[in-house]
Parts: C-alpha cells; sequence; structure tokens
C-alpha cells in the first residue's frame, strides 16, 4: 500500500495480509488462538510479537488486524484498535488514559450511552467531568484547566447535529497537553479529516457507516502508535473489548464501499432536507449541509461542505405528530441505527434519549417532536415523496 493513495484505493487494498494461498478477498481468521512451534517460540512471543505473530484473539487476530490497519490508513492515523462495539471503544479510550483525580472536559451534546460513561462512570472512579455548550469556544477555553487531561466531543453531535470545532478546541485542549477524543460517528470516515485538523484520538462505531448494511456491532479507536499500543492496548486486551474475527471481515468489505454508499446517503440527505426545507409542518430542519444551518460555515472548512447522512426533523405537534409520522411513513423502518443502506427514522425523546431528564432533553434541543432520520440508498424521490405524505398525515 501506498501513502500517496487517496482514501478510495486504501478502502479497498488498504492492509490486507494474504495466506500461502494468496486469496483476493480476506480470509477470516476464525480462531481464538494460534500454534507455537516449540515452547520457547510460545515464551518468546509473550514476551514481544512481532506483527504477524499472535497469541489470544483478546489480544489481535490476524482478520482483526487488517480492518485495524485498513481504517487507520483511511483515517491517516499511525494505528488502530478495533473493538467489540463503539461503545467498547469510547469507553476504551477514556478510560485506558484516565485515573482518579483528572479532570475531562466533554461536550454535553452526546449520545445517550457516552453520555452515561462521561456522567456516570467516570465520576465514580474519581475523574471530575465539566460539561460545556461544544459549540461555544468561550464555553470551552473557561472549562479547560492547566490540569485536564483529556477533552471529549462528537464532532457532529447525535441527534441535533451540532457541528464542533475540531482545530480550535484542539488548540485549547493542546495548550495545556491534554488528549483531544473525537467521537466521529456522525462526520463518517470518508468526509472526516479529524486527525489531520487537530484530534489524537478518533473513535467510531462501526456499526454504523463502516459496515453500513445493519448486520453487526463494532468500533475503532484510532491514534498514534504510542496511545494505541502504549495505553490502549494494554487496558482492552486485559478488560476484554476485542473485536470479533468475522465482525473484523464484514467491517472490512464495509470500508470497501463505504465512499460509494455514504456519497451517494449524503447526496440524499441533502436533496431531501433542500426540499423539506420551510415545510409548514416543520418547526425546525436541521442538517449541517444546509446554509440555514448554524454552524455551516464550519461545515464547509471540517467537511468540505458535506452534511452527512442524517436530518432530524422537529414536527409541530409534539409527540402525538411524531408519532403520526413515523407510523405514516413506509420507506424508512422505525428503529434506532443510523448510517445503514435502509432509511431509519428514530424519535429520540422516546427511544435513544429516553434516559435524560425533561431538563437534559430540552437543554439539548431534543423536543418531543423531534425525528432523527438517517438516509439510506433508497431512491431520493421515493424518499422526498415517502416523507411528504408522512408529515401531511402528521398534522391531521
Ligand atoms: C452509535 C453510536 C455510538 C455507539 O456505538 P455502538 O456500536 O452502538 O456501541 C457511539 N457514539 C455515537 C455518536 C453513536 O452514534
Amino acid at each position: 500500500m501506498s501513502d500517496s493513495w487517496s482514501k478510495r484505493t486504501k478502502a479497498v487494498h488498504g492492509g490486507i495480509r494474504r495466506s500461502q494461498y494468496k486469496e483476493v478477498s480476506e480470509a477470516i481468521f476464525l480462531t481464538q488462538g494460534f500454534v507455537y512451534d516449540t515452547a520457547e517460540q510460545a515464551e518468546a512471543r509473550f514476551i514481544e510479537s512481532g506483527p504477524d505473530e499472535f497469541i489470544y484473539a483478546r489480544y489481535g487476530n490476524p482478520t482483526v488486524s487488517m480492518f485495524e490497519q485498513r481504517i487507520a490508513a483511511l483515517e491517516g492515523a499511525e494505528d488502530a484498535f478495533a473493538t467489540a462495539s463503539g461503545m467498547a471503544a469510547v469507553n476504551g479510550a477514556l478510560t485506558s488514559m484516565l485515573k482518579a483525580g483528572d479532570h475531562v472536559v466533554s461536550a454535553k451534546a452526546l449520545f445517550g450511552s457516552c453520555l452515561y460513561i462521561l456522567e456516570n462512570i467516570l465520576g465514580r472512579f474519581g475523574v471530575e467531568v465539566t460539561f460545556v455548550d461544544g459549540t461555544d469556544l468561550e464555553q470551552w477555553k473557561a472549562a479547560i484547566r492547566p490540569d485536564t487531561k483529556a477533552v471529549f466531543f462528537e464532532s457532529m453531535s447525535n441527534p441535533t447535529l451540532e457541528v464542533i470545532d475540531i482545530q480550535a478546541v484542539a488548540e485549547l485542549a493542546h495548550a495545556v497537553g491534554a488528549t483531544v477524543i473525537v467521537d466521529n460517528v456522525f462526520s463518517t470516515p470518508v468526509f472526516s479529516k479529524a486527525i489531520e485538523q487537530g484530534a489524537d484520538v478518533v473513535v467510531y462505531s462501526a456499526t454504523k457507516h463502516i459496515d453500513g448494511q445493519g448486520r453487526a456491532l463494532g468500533g475503532v479507536i484510532l491514534g498514534s502508535k504510542e496511545f494505541i499500543r502504549g495505553t490502549v492496548e494494554p487496558y482492552l486486551k486485559h478488560t476484554g473489548g476485542a473485536l470479533s474475527p468475522f465482525n473484523a471481515w464484514i467491517m472490512l468489505k464495509g470500508l470497501e464501499t463505504m465512499a460509494l454508499r455514504v456519497n451517494a446517503q449524503a447526496e440524499t440527505a441533502q436533496r431531501l432536507a433542500e426540499a423539506l426545507e420551510g415545510h409548514p409542518a416543520l418547526a425546525r430542519i436541521l442538517y449541517p449541509g444546509l446554509r440555514s444551518h448554524a454552524q455551516n460555515a464550519l461545515v464547509q472548512r471540517q467537511l468540505g461542505g458535506k452534511g452527512g447522512t442524517v436530518v432530524s426533523l422537529d414536527i409541530k405537534g409534539g409527540k402525538e405528530a411524531a408519532f403520526a409520522f413515523l407510523n405514516a411513513m413506509t420507506v424508512p423502518v422505525i428503529s434506532n441505527n443510523l448510517g445503514d443502506a435502509k432509511s431509519i427514522a428514530t424519535h429520540p425523546a422516546t427511544t435513544t434519549h429516553q434516559r435524560l431528564s425533561d431538563a437534559q432533553r430540552e437543554e439539548l434541543g431534543i423536543t418531543p417532536g423531534l425525528i432523527r432520520l438517517s438516509v439510506g440508498l433508497e431512491d431520493a424521490g421515493d424518499l422526498i415523496n415517502d416523507i411528504n405524505n408522512a408529515l401531511e398525515a402528521s398534522q391531521k
């Protein structure tokens, strides 16, 4: 593989390791362990294992390693550690580097499970977390202290699609030596340049766009070789968050078509958002690719103007209207994944963000009428017609 290859080429050929059969498609090494020729070899491998030497699938596996190297090449990261899910990646990135007494600054607009880790788990182990409005640089500036160890945010938040300025937050964090950890799911590996823009650690739920076909859970932590091998690997290999080789193979094959899928989905999302903007049934439409989006200038700079694959619709009439909308749609399915080939609609207030208090939801803009629509690979015209019909039904 050449470093000068573009993302599209790396997504197809990056990280490949072929067995003695020289198979074209990546092999699935569905094995938990590996045989040593001699006792001496086993001893040596436990002291230090080379790149083609494996011990136990909780530590590493050839198929998993192919996935790690392919996504690292794509993202422009030195190394990667694959995890059983996106949450194992978020938890692994944070807990592997933090200890009691540390201070973290986090954006408050977070996916429910991310919020649980930052709000409930870290505190139990003596880590202090300060929450800020991630779009307000003054709040980051005020919250980051000389002893801040890490900052954490979703570069595009779930489900209100706030976009956070990676470069500006990274400058503030790096001034005190803090590690910048970015949950980059909504920005996607296709549009993101997070590492180039200053992120030290990038986390993905591979369950989303990387698989992109709703089959398997997975996640990945990307960063420097020192962070991945020195901090993350020892934590994850002993705590058991490893990705299964079979799921790693699904993710590897997912990466090959990811750019085609995500570009097509984002194009449809843009068309849909433009078609629905100003619709009388909508109190708000949130899509980072719209000129009317609060951070659209940042989207131009940070993501090349790409707004991603999710559109959030705030339907007039609250929960009742939102439910009527969901029950009237015929193309998208009601579920809670995103980045899938199938369009998926979610009512965050009663599902993914149900755990939050009414006050928290209100503060985050998760209103009773809010629908998160993950745009799939269906025909844009079919989707726009269907959403228009469902919006009409929601107001009856
Ligand atoms: C889905 C998601 C996760 C969690 O990923 P899983 O694979 O479901 O564990 C974390 N962060 C964001 C922003 C997500 O959308």
